[in-house]
């Protein structure tokens, strides 16, 4: 059945899918199309069930059709799916966000990641009148224009430097350097300092597999911009609500001046945010001239989800999620071991990703130079075992608190029969 749908879709969707990583072109194939999700699993239109480490590639952190996230998209959908004015829903979602996050005064909701980090940086730059920004090498921020030069994820997986139809102009004033690289950075502050509006980074980068970031870089960043008047915007999209209450921000003590969040925010629906210090914030039209808007901004029924979804993410279970991953982790490293497939699994947290070689990846060149043909085959033997991982080897894995201990084992356990074929 994927087969076909796969056909028609082909002929009326560009690679018969709405974002390039479905296609499964990571790691070949033809990609599951799926009918349902429930709690940890997934099951595909033939009917056959996998344990999901997508989980839509972030937001499900409660598992597939969590039930008190259906009930509130359900009960707010009946009484209004959107009216173009404001809510008591999007009020409650700030106020929850705003007390999560260390040093974020105001938000403001958006549709997706995209939208959250493009609207960062334009109230960035606004509010400092400079034009430039630096971005790093393989991080990932969504299809802005601006950022799509040697972005991760599906641009990383398809092996595409910059994107045709952007233009010079609009990313004439991206500096890109490379991610754990202080010179670089430093070299961009000599060269362009008073023109640098901002620093975007993913705090742990997640889109070219799990990448952290080095001893005191973070605390590098926060000092170098403020010595040179630029801002901070930190990409939270992946971390946000995931990593811990407060996200990156929170576990690894960062001091961002702007945040992007996307995915957990939105409970598996279509809601993103981004906020920072209300001077900032308050740049933003109607307050300020920086513009910014949306039809669908604040949508009554992915901030119910959403906000449901957040107010069920207390310690214990981050605390679960942590748990989770250690054991997943462990296990797996265990079993490329034993079979003596040199693998490095990177993680912060319950985030985490796996690249075949035998040496710690700490840059885009590093994530690149990985074993991406035995990533696609290792992703093949454990789909054909009912284990539904990333198709890509630039991905991050996912846990949800729906997970339970024998799921991971059998995923651990299938892994080992798996990497057992993979030493050739
Ligand atoms: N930033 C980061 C860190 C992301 O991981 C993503 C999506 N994977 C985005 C931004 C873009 O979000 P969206 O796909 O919702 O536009």
């Amino acid at each position: 059945m994927s087969e076909s749908l796969f056909a028609r879709a082909e002929a009326v969707i560009p690679g018969g899918v709405n974002s390039p990583v479905r296609a499964f072109r990571g790691v070949g194939g033809t990609p599951r199309f799926m009918a349902k999700g429930e709690g940890p699993r997934v099951t595909d239109e033939d009917g056959r069930t996998y344990i999901d480490y997508v989980m839509s590639w972030g937001p499900l952190i409660l598992g597939h059709s969590h039930p008190d996230v259906v009930a509130a998209a359900i009960d707010a959908t009946r009484t209004g799916s959107s009216y173009g004015a404001p809510t008591r829903g999007e009020v409650e979602l700030a106020e929850e966000i705003v007390a999560r996050i260390p040093g974020v005064d105001q938000v403001r909701c958006v549709s997706s990641g995209t939208e959250a980090t493009m609207s960062a940086i334009r109230v960035g730059r606004g509010f400092t009148g400079r034009d430039k920004i630096i971005k790093f090498a393989g991080h990932y921020h969504g299809h802005g224009d601006a950022l799509l030069v040697e972005a991760g994820s599906g641009v990383a997986t398809l092996g595409l430097p910059n994107s045709p139809g952007v233009t010079a102009g609009a990313t004439g004033d991206t500096i890109v350097v490379p991610w754990n690289d202080r010179d670089a950075v430093t070299a961009a502050f000599e060269a362009h300092g008073d023109d640098i509006a901002l620093i975007i980074c993913e705090p742990v980068a997640a889109n070219m597999g799990v990448v952290p970031a080095a001893d005191g870089y973070h605390r590098f960043l926060r000092d170098i911009t403020r010595d040179h008047g630029a801002l901070l915007l930190v990409d939270e999209v992946m971390t946000g609500f995931r990593l811990a209450r407060g996200g990156a921000t929170e576990l690894l003590g960062l001091e961002p001046d702007l945040i992007a969040f996307g995915k957990v925010v939105g409970g598996g629906f279509p809601l993103a945010a981004f906020g920072g210090r209300r001077e900032i914030m308050s740049q933003l039209a109607p307050v300020g001239p920086v513009y910014q808007a949306g039809t669908l901004s604040g949508n009554p029924v992915a901030v119910a989800a959403g906000l449901t979804q957040l107010r069920l993410l207390d310690a214990d279970a981050y605390a679960r999620l942590d748990a989770l991953a250690d054991r997943l982790i462990d296990g797996l490293a265990e079993a490329f071991s034993d079979a003596g497939v040199p693998a490095c699994i990177q993680r912060v947290g319950n985030l985490f990703g796996l690249f075949f070689t035998d040496t710690a990846v700490t840059d885009y060149e590093g994530a690149r130079a990985a074993d991406h043909d035995r990533y696609g085959r290792f992703f093949h033997g454990m789909l054909a075992e009912g284990h539904y991982l990333p198709p890509s080897g630039y991905e991050a894995m996912f846990v949800s608190t729906a997970h339970t201990e024998d799921d991971i084992d059998a995923t651990v356990a299938a892994a080992a029969r798996v990497a057992a074929t993979l030493a050739e």
